[in-house]
């Protein structure tokens, strides 16, 4: 079944916007609505009477038109459609989308909306390459627009390369294929990153972890539909701002927030905890002089532990990670018993020191069933079979 009934069709300035008019044609085939704005740039290529001509809809075009603005303003138009799509994306919409200007109609209802939007880019191959448009749409990503293409082979300009507009009939499918997606309904308790523990006001105890695997499952889980709260500590990535981020230095602080969330239906615990914090941290910076500082160390909180065996509210599914040295199937499935959790992601960290900062995983996944050794893959691989295993598991509690 499919869950569009009316598309926002947004048509910027790109040779490709003559294909937008075969979009409009699948789209009215297929019964989904389409109203239509036409950008400045969209206005050199293709006229408001050829799109209306198809899609039997009025074409909106400017942002101050009072005619308009009364008969259904930018804020209705963002709301009146089931979704957004910008075909062809010039680089210019892109830009300024990632920008968050509002200086025309079109940039105005992007920012304006609170629906599914997909841009489909299309531009000469160098435009595209450009590290100013890949951070652009980088951007885009994190705020939670899909972007469909381009594609490889011959451009409008007589060049080759990444470029061209996917085709329309294409567009039309990934769309409605994302809008039939099933949304779970579930709330997600992620740890992630390292911990600092403070020794002076400038000094601290840390480790390698870079918290990318904990994000990648965020995502995953964030891109499927769940509530994601992701409690992470000092970290160098960017987020989606669909997940709600919770930023904390110390293991305490990551304790004091996971014992905040009462509804948790899977709880993973992918942080890097430090197993003690520093007794006393100096007020001041210690000087070097001294031969040799004496550091007490008082015992940090077991988050997992403490999740795995709350009495009330204990998540349908609570997952551990365990980085090891040696002995890792033993000594991943002590800690299954010890900490009391249902699964354990375990990693051998001085077989594959990259694992720490890097983009790919190998991981040995234990549970009270058996052990599946995974092949070496990327952290976003991982965390989607991972999501995937999380689902099926909730599905049949
Ligand atoms: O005991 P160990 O640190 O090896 O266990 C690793 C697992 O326990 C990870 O899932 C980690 O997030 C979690 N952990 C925790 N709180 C701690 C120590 C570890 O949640 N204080």
């Amino acid at each position: 079944m499919n869950n569009i009934k009316k598309i926002l069709l947004i048509i910027s300035g790109g040779i490709a916007a003559y294909k937008s008019l075969e979009l409009i044609r699948i789209f009215t085939k297929n019964k989904i609505k389409v109203i239509t704005i036409l950008t400045n740039g969209g206005s050199k290529f293709i006229t408001p009477l050829s799109i209306s001509g198809l899609s039997g809809e009025k074409v909106y075009d400017d942002l101050f038109s009072l005619k308009d603005e009364t008969e259904m303003g930018h804020i209705q138009l963002s709301r009146e459609a089931e979704a957004i799509i910008v075909a062809p994306a010039s680089a210019n919409i892109i830009a300024r989308t990632a920008h968050g200007l509002a200086n025309d109609l079109a940039s105005t209802v992007i920012l304006a909306s609170n629906k599914p939007v997909y841009f489909a880019p299309s531009m000469n191959v160098e435009m595209w390459k450009n590290p100013i448009t890949q951070k652009n749409i980088k951007q885009l990503i994190l705020n939670n627009i899909k972007i469909i293409g381009p594609e490889a082979g011959d451009l409008a300009c007589g060049e080759e390369g990444n470029g061209r507009m996917t085709e329309p009939e294409k567009i039309f499918k990934s769309i409605i294929l994302h809008s039939k997606k099933k949304k779970i309904n579930i709330n997600a308790l992620i740890t992630a990153g390292p911990t600092y523990e403070a020794i002076d006001p400038v000094r601290f105890i840390g480790n390698k972890s870079s918290g990318k695997q904990g994000i990648a499952l965020a995502k995953n889980l964030d891109e499927l539909g769940a509530k994601v709260s992701l409690i992470i500590g000092p970290n160098n990535e960017k987020i989606p701002s669909s997940i709600k981020v919770i930023n904390i230095t110390t293991a305490k602080e990551m304790y004091n927030e996971v014992t905040k969330i009462k509804n948790v239906d899977v709880a993973i615990c992918s942080a890097a905890v430090s197993d003690w914090a520093i007794k006393n941290p100096s007020k001041t910076k210690i000087k070097k002089n001294i031969k040799n500082p004496k550091i007490n160390f008082t015992k940090n909180p077991d988050i997992l532990k403490s999740i795995a065996k709350r009495k009330i509210n204990r998540p349908k599914l609570v997952i551990g990670f365990a980085a090891e040295t040696n002995n890792l199937i033993n000594n991943a499935k002590k800690k299954l018993k010890e900490k009391e959790c249902d699964w354990i992601i375990a990693n051998d960290v001085l077989k594959n020191p990259d694992i720490f900062g890097g983009d790919k995983n190998k991981i040995t996944f234990i549970s009270n069933n058996g052990i599946e050794k995974w092949t070496k893959t990327s952290k976003n691989n991982v965390a989607k079979k991972l999501s995937k295993k999380i689902l099926k598991y909730i599905e049949n509690e």
